[in-house]
């Protein structure tokens, strides 16, 4: 009789980068003597929206920190490059794994090319099973009382708050896992050439740990303190209010179950006070998720068609672009955004609100523009809830911001960073300045300015565009494209 092969199957990771509550890990555990951990880098599958500068670092790190979780059990993470489903197959041949497990992805190209994986697979007769670790409520699962998508946060939430009880608790992490054979071959975390060429992540080192572990801490840290006081804290860019999960969520780091049981750990009402407005806004992302789901066009298309003709400003568009990347534009709140995005590869949710409603009302260029830098520049970058995040500041989207409801960013800087803490620690230019001018340097008398050392238009830009006059500009477009035809 021939020796039995061990049945095994490949656990194909994508961004499911984590051991704990990983359904496709456990389930081919529970099936199979041998498991393979695979990444296999294939960033072209994802076009036009593979992952972006800030993305690919923190890849890099996230991969390598899961390569010692795997070694921590007796495994080893095998990283490959090239066309996914060949990449498989030839780990197939090489194994004779019988199965293929994963965790679902919910963009349209993911989804394309993982159903023409499991179609071919199927096919050749390998067991494929895809399984849910990236949501508390796949796309599919919730429509409204007619069968649609839902189109507005409130009901869609009002919908799912009653359903949270019966999400599933995370699956533990396995305590060991078998070895993948030793003459398997696998390509160093290097030869992915994620990280930049020209080092510009130093900022990026400073302020994150990608990896389950760094999300673990964060999560701990955000449930002993921030999460209480939540409701006031997240509206406070100069504060640390807000949890900072949104890349180990992005990347799977950490799964949106877990975050719930830990919350329910923590308090005895998931659905009030500070938890309840936390949970919520987990609730943003599933929502932003099921958008992308059911409108696939929108991360180029504007939901709403009547924008596709917004007469958006022709003259003087890449100057001002780029000053606004740049964090040059001469309106402090917004300059300090986009210096703590390019820096830190992350914006607090207020001002990145403040910044988009500038770049697309204020400087009338299109959304889809900032879209595209926050993509290259955001270490959470996420197809979802970017999108989302666009469309629903330029006016375009479901459940938007009215276009005519433009913010004053002056008004936002006077709101949230009172004590321009925030505005001061990104333009070090204005800290002499007082508080009622930092928001607003262009409203000191010259000789006040001078006395303070601050020269505008050389040590700080003067404004790109007058906030008033721009603003009146933006709703005299808006009412072009209010008209019927
Ligand atoms: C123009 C624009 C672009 C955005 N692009 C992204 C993006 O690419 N990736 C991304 O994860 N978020 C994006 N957001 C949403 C939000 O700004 C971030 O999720 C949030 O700032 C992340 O910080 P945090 O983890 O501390 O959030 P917390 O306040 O601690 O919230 C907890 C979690 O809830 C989710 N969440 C919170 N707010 C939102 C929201 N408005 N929409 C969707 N999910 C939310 C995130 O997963 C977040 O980690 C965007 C918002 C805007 C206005």
């Amino acid at each position: 009789m021939p020796p039995s092969v061990p049945s095994t199957a490949i656990v194909w990771l994508r961004r499911d980068l984590r051991l704990a509550d990983n359904p496709a890990l456990t389930t081919a555990l529970e099936r199979c003597e041998r498991v393979l951990p695979v990444y296999i880098h294939a960033p072209d599958e994802e076009a036009p929206w593979q992952p972006g500068g800030a993305a690919r670092w923190w890849l890099h790190h996230s991969l390598t920190a899961l390569a010692a979780e795997l070694a921590a059990t007796g495994s080893r993470l095998i990283v490959a490059q090239g066309e996914s489903l060949s990449t498989l197959r030839r780990l197939i041949e090489a194994t004779g794994a019988g199965e293929c497990h994963w965790n679902r992805l919910y963009e349209p190209a993911t989804i394309a090319r993982d159903t023409a994986v499991k179609t071919a697979l199927r096919a050749e007769g390998i067991h494929c099973e895809s399984h849910n670790a990236a949501m508390l409520f796949e796309p599919w699962t919730l429509k409204t009382g007619a069968g649609e998508p839902y189109r507005v946060f409130s009901p869609y939430w009002r919908r799912c708050e009653p359903r949270l009880a019966q999400v599933p608790p995370p699956c533990p992490a396995p305590a060991s896992l078998p070895a993948p054979p030793t003459a398997l071959e696998s390509l160093p975390i290097d030869a992915l050439e994620l990280l930049p060429r020209i080092r510009w992540d130093q900022g990026l080192a400073d302020t994150w740990r990608p990896g389950s572990a760094g999300a673990d801490t964060r999560l701990r840290s955000f449930l002993d303190g921030a999460m209480q006081q939540y409701t006031q804290g997240r509206e406070l860019p100069a504060e640390a209010g807000t949890s900072g999960l949104s890349p180990h969520l992005h990347w799977g780091e950490l799964g949106p179950r877990q975050v719930l049981a830990a919350v329910r750990d923590a308090v005895a009402d998931i659905t009030a006070g500070g938890a309840g407005h936390f949970v919520r806004e987990l609730g943003w992302r599933e929502f932003s998720m099921q958008m992308l789901y059911h409108f696939p066009e929108t991360p180029m298309q504007p939901l709403d068609p009547k924008f596709a003709d917004f007469p958006w400003r022709r003259d003087d568009d890449d100057a001002l672009l780029t000053a606004w990347q740049q964090g040059r534009t001469g309106i402090p709140i917004v300059d300090a955004g986009m210096r703590q995005l390019w820096h830190s590869g992350w914006m607090h949710n207020r001002v990145r609100m403040v910044v988009a409603s500038f770049l697309t009302k204020n400087l009338r260029l299109p959304w889809q523009h900032g879209a595209r830098w926050f993509w290259d520049t955001l270490v959470d970058a996420d197809l979802g809830s970017n999108t989302q995040g666009w469309q629903w500041a330029a006016g375009s989207g479901a459940d938007a911001a009215p276009y005519f409801r433009i913010f004053n960013p002056v008004r936002q800087g006077e709101r949230f960073d009172a004590d321009g803490a925030y505005v001061r620690r990104w333009c070090p230019e204005l800290e002499a300045l007082p508080n009622k001018l930092v928001h607003q340097p262009w409203a000191a008398r010259p000789a006040e300015l001078d006395a303070l050392g601050v020269r505008l238009g050389d040590d700080y830009p003067a404004p790109v565009v007058d906030l008033k006059t721009s603003r009146e500009e933006a709703l005299a477009a808006f009412e072009q494209i209010k008209r019927p035809a």
